[in-house]
């Protein structure tokens, strides 16, 4: 038997390996590598799922946050609103526009976006700098959609867009809603340890607005006009395999008929497992909000502060169980934004999570016994 896995991807193509292999074979012998039949099918189903009216695939997730504000014409002198607590990607592509990302901490239960905070960022950029606040990019962090009923509110209140960034949200929900509906524009990765990946990387851009899917399908081909030989704006090479397109159309079917259900189970079976054990022993479990459904890219849980996470990590690593830490570094305290930030106020929940969180081996294919291990060696070795 294979060791534990993080996530385990190889299981996944084990069980989808039939249909898999057919799909890419199917594209090797079409002739038809970039676009095409594959990737048309493929945003329309992606479209329909989420519930909104475009899709446009691009080359990964970061590259579709950067289309998104490309779309929207954010460039210098503008403030853009970026949660401390996430991935660095969500703000990399501020200054790659030209913009300034303005980082804001994060609420201390569900880890995403604080609405409170964010509010008062717009207000202190207003009073204290020249920019103009343009956009909001809320980040569905771990698979829970953020607090989007309080961030749309203050979005309209103050003007601002919102790019919703569902890289790790996708199949998550608040209600009937989806997550990569939220935003003016919303994204996704395709990248393989991502609720629903490819073998490579891939991305998607979500909205309702036509103007602004068509200013993507532009961007993410060189800004072509009428056709590709015509460049009507200043774009990027940013388009969607047709190889991981196939891939994507298998992946997608796996994952609305069973994977979703199935990750949600093994989420549900951890938190039962590790419930009193976590009271007792001052372990904050993933929060979902009611009315919310995380999509469960990650598990991750908020050690106390007597606990020496490294040694922990060590102690579980030497019996075969593998973990992450998503994420050891506020975005504020990255050397690559020492110039480029604005940071409105103290990230003090953001500070305490990053040295604070465990993420827990997920995915749908993990079996109800690795999570029993797991939840059973974390007691022993935190009693
Ligand atoms: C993975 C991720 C991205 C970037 O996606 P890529 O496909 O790797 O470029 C952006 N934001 C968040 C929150 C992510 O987790």
């Amino acid at each position: 038997m294979r060791a534990m896995q993080f996530r385990d991807l190889a299981s996944q193509y084990e069980h989808l390996k039939p249909e898999i292999d057919a799909a890419v074979l199917g594209v090797l012998g079409s002739g038809n590598y970039i676009g095409g039949k594959h990737v048309r099918d493929l945003e329309e189903r992606l479209a329909d799922y989420v519930g909104v009216r475009n899709c446009v695939t691009c080359a990964n997730g970061t590259d579709a946050l950067q289309l998104s504000l490309m779309a929207w014409g954010i460039g210098e002198g503008s403030a853009v609103f970026v949660p401390d607590f996430t991935f660095f990607s969500s703000g990399e592509v501020v200054p790659v526009v030209g913009a300034t990302p303005v980082f804001v901490d994060v609420d201390a239960r569900t880890y995403n976006l604080d609405p409170i905070r964010l509010q008062e960022a717009i207000e202190y950029v207003c009073k204290n700098t020249n920019l103009t606040p343009r956009a909001v990019v809320s980040v569905d962090l771990y698979g829970l959609p953020a607090d989007y009923p309080a961030i749309k509110e203050i979005c309209a209140k103050n003007n601002l867009l919102l790019l919703e960034d569902g890289a790790q949200g996708f199949g998550g929900s608040i209600g009937n809603s989806r997550a990569c509906s939220f935003g003016d524009i919303s994204t996704t990765s395709f990248f393989p340890a991502k609720p629903l990946g490819c073998y490579g990387d891939g991305g998607a851009v979500f909205t309702n607005d036509d103007g602004a899917a068509e200013v993507i399908r532009s961007l993410a081909v060189h800004g072509k006009g009428v056709m590709k030989y015509d460049n009507i704006r200043i774009g990027m090479n940013s388009r969607l395999d047709a190889v991981q397109a196939a891939i994507l159309k298998v992946k997608l079917n796996a994952f609305v008929a069973s994977e979703l259900s199935n990750v949600s189970n093994v989420a549900r079976r951890y938190s039962e497992n590790l419930r009193e054990f976590a009271k007792e022993r001052k372990i904050e479990l993933p929060y979902i909000p009611d009315g919310y459904q995380s999509s469960w890219a990650q598990y991750t849980i908020q050690l106390p502060n007597d606990v020496d996470r490294q040694v922990l990590i060590e102690g579980l690593k030497d019996i075969d169980i593998p973990t992450m830490v998503y994420y050891p570094k506020p975005m504020h305290e990255q050397k690559a934004f020492f110039d480029e930030c604005v940071l409105a106020d103290d990230c003090h929940i953001t500070e305490k999570l990053c040295e604070r969180v465990l993420s827990l081996p997920i995915g749908p294919y993990l079996h109800v016994g690795d999570v029993d291990y797991v939840c059973e060696s974390l007691e022993k070795l935190l009693r």
